[in-house]
C-alpha cells in the first residue's frame, strides 16, 4: 500500500504547478494522511495549501463551529540537513475563533507557528545535533509511533501537537467585562421552567411504583 502512495505524492513535490499528476486518487491538494517521514524526507517533499480544519480534531474541539469552512494554512517541507538529519520545517497560518473565558464572546486567535523538527529514529542519534541539541526540537518516531510495518506516521497529528501548545490556555480579551452574572441569571430564568416540566412526569412515574 505504501509503495502506491510514496511515488505519486512525491511526484507532487516537483510538480506542485502542474494540474495534474498520475491517475492517483491522491490529489496534490489533500495532504497526505500518513507520509513515510525518512524516506520522504530523503527524496526531497514539499506540501503548500490549506488544510481543513476538521482534520485537527482535537484544535477544532477549542475552535467556535462551523468548522467546514475553516482551514490552516500549511506550508510543509521534509528534507534532510547536511549532518544527514531527517527535517521537517512546516509553517501553519489561521485565524481561529476561540471563546473568551471571560465575557464568552468570540476572540479571533492569530496563529502562526513556525516549526523545525528533527526526526530521529532512536535517542543514540541525537548526539548528530551536536551544539544545537539543546535548541533545536526533535522528535524520536520510535516503531510504537510509526505504523505497523509501514513506517509511516501522521504529519498533521504531529503538527496537531504543536499547534495545541500554541493556543492559550484560557483565551481572554486584553479589555472585557466578566460575563458570570448575567450568564446565571439567563439561565435561571428561562430554564427554570423547562427544567420543573421535564421533572413531572419522572415524578409521577415514581409515584406509580410506590403503589
Ligand atoms: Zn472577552
Amino acid at each position: 500500500m505504501a509503495e502506491n502512495v510514496l511515488p505519486t505524492s512525491i511526484r507532487t513535490d516537483g510538480a506542485a504547478n502542474t494540474v495534474s499528476t498520475s491517475s492517483s486518487a491522491m490529489s496534490p491538494h489533500v495532504f497526505p494522511t500518513q507520509i513515510e517521514p525518512f524516506k520522504w524526507a530523503e527524496l526531497g517533499f514539499v506540501w503548500q495549501g490549506q488544510v481543513e480544519l476538521a482534520r485537527f480534531a482535537r484544535v477544532a474541539a477549542e475552535v467556535i463551529p462551523p468548522h467546514d469552512q475553516q482551514a490552516i494554512a500549511l506550508d510543509c517541507k521534509l528534507y534532510v540537513d547536511d549532518r544527514k538529519i531527517a527535517r521537517l520545517d512546516a509553517t501553519m497560518k489561521a485565524t481561529l475563533p476561540l471563546t473568551c473565558q471571560r465575557c464568552l464572546h468570540q476572540l479571533d486567535f492569530d496563529l502562526d507557528a513556525h516549526i523545525h523538527l528533527a526526526m530521529f529514529t532512536d535517542e543514540k542519534y541525537l548526539d548528530r545535533l551536536g551544539r544545537e541539541k539543546d535548541e533545536i526540537d526533535y522528535v524520536i518516531l520510535s516503531e510504537a509511533q510509526l505504523a505497523h510495518g509501514a513506517e509511516t506516521i501522521d504529519v498533521l497529528n504531529l503538527l496537531e501537537d504543536e499547534i495545541l501548545l500554541l493556543l492559550p490556555l484560557s483565551p481572554k480579551h486584553d479589555d472585557c467585562e466578566l460575563a458570570v452574572a448575567s450568564v446565571g441569571d439567563d439561565l435561571l430564568c428561562s430554564n427554570g421552567q423547562v427544567v420543573e416540566e421535564k421533572r413531572n412526569p419522572f415524578d409521577v412515574l415514581a409515584g406509580l411504583k410506590l403503589k
